[in-house]
C-alpha cells in the first residue's frame, strides 16, 4: 500500500497536462464537418477528463469514418488498444457539434481507456463500467440533468431484465458468447447494475470514494503496471478497486455477479438514492 501511495502522489504531479488529440479521417470530409468533429472531440476529451482525471497518455488518436447513410449521429464506435490506445468512430455527415455532443458514444469509448483490457468472461464488467461512467460524465458536465440520468438508467435496466429472459446462463458465460447470443443488453446492463450497487454500498458505509474517483485513482496508480495490451482477469482489476477504496465491496459483489443467472433487481428508491458526484 505504501508503494501504491508513492506512485499515486508521483503521478499526481506528473500528469496534469491534458491529453492532445490527433484526428485521422477515413474518407473525404468537408471543412465544415471537420470543424464540427474537432469541436466535438475536444469537448468530449475535456469533459471526460473533468470527471475522470487526465488520461495517462500524451496523445489520443481518433480515426473518424464519415458516413452518409446513418440513423444516428454516431452509429458506431470502438477502442483500438495499442501504444497509444486509439478510438474509432463512425459519424453521420452534416451533423453539428451541438448534436454530436449530446450523443453518448464518445464518452463511452473514452471511459474504456480508463480501465484495463479484460478477459472475455469479464466483458460485462468492462461494458458495465463504460456505460455507467458515460452517464456520470454526461450528468456532471450538464449534457443532461439528473432526471435524464435516472430515466436512462431505469430504461437500460429494464432492457437488461427483458433480455435476460432470452439469455439465462451464468453472466460470465453470457459475456463470452454475447455476440452470437445477442445478449448485449443483459451483459451491459448487468455490469451497470454492478457499479450502481457498488456506488450505493460505498455511500451506505460512509465511504467518501465514488466510482468515478476510484477509476480516476486506478488510472493514475495502476494503469501503466496493468495495461500492456494483454487481457487481464476482472478479479485483478476488482482487487485494485477494493484496495483503493479500503473495502471488500467490489470483490464480494464480483463473486456474486459473475455466476448469477438472474438480472439484478434494483428498486426505483435505490436508483434515486445514487449520488455518483457526492
Ligand atoms: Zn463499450
Amino acid at each position: 500500500m505504501k508503494l501504491l501511495m508513492l506512485i499515486l502522489s508521483f503521478n499526481l504531479i506528473a500528469s496534469t497536462q491534458a491529453t492532445e488529440i490527433e484526428i485521422e479521417y477515413k474518407s473525404w470530409i468537408s471543412s465544415s464537418d471537420r470543424q464540427h468533429v474537432e469541436t466535438w472531440l475536444k469537448h468530449g476529451v475535456e469533459t471526460t477528463e473533468h470527471t475522470l482525471g487526465v488520461l495517462q497518455q500524451q496523445t489520443l488518436p481518433f480515426i473518424i469514418e464519415p458516413s452518409l447513410f446513418a440513423s444516428e449521429p454516431v452509429p458506431w464506435g470502438t477502442v483500438q488498444r495499442g501504444k497509444p490506445d486509439a478510438i474509432l468512430l463512425q459519424i453521420k455527415r452534416f451533423t453539428s457539434s451541438r448534436v454530436l455532443i449530446k450523443d453518448w458514444t464518445l464518452y463511452h469509448e473514452i471511459a474504456h481507456l480508463y480501465h484495463p483490457l479484460l478477459d472475455h468472461a469479464d466483458f460485462w464488467l468492462a461494458e458495465g463500467l463504460a456505460t455507467y461512467l458515460q452517464n456520470v460524465i454526461m450528468l456532471e458536465n450538464d449534457i443532461f440533468n439528473v432526471d435524464e440520468f435516472r430515466a436512462r438508467l431505469i430504461s437500460g435496466l429494464s432492457r437488461g431484465a427483458k433480455n435476460t429472459q432470452l439469455n439465462k446462463g451464468a453472466l460470465q458465460a453470457m459475456s463470452e458468447q454475447m455476440w452470437s447470443l445477442n445478449a448485449q443488453q443483459r451483459v451491459y446492463w448487468s455490469g451497470v447494475a454492478f457499479f450502481m450497487e457498488a456506488e450505493i454500498a460505498l455511500q451506505d458505509v460512509g465511504n467518501k470514494n465514488t466510482i468515478k474517483a476510484l477509476i480516476s485513482s486506478f488510472q493514475r496508480c495502476c494503469k501503466s503496471s496493468l495495461i500492456s495490451g494483454d487481457r487481464i482477469s476482472g478479479r485483478l482489476f476488482i482487487a485494485s478497486l477494493d484496495k483503493l477504496s479500503k473495502t471488500t465491496i467490489f470483490s464480494n459483489l464480483y463473486a456474486n455477479y459473475k455466476q448469477r443467472k438472474d438480472f439484478p433487481a434494483l428498486s426505483k428508491a435505490q436508483i434515486y438514492s445514487l449520488q455518483p458526484l457526492r
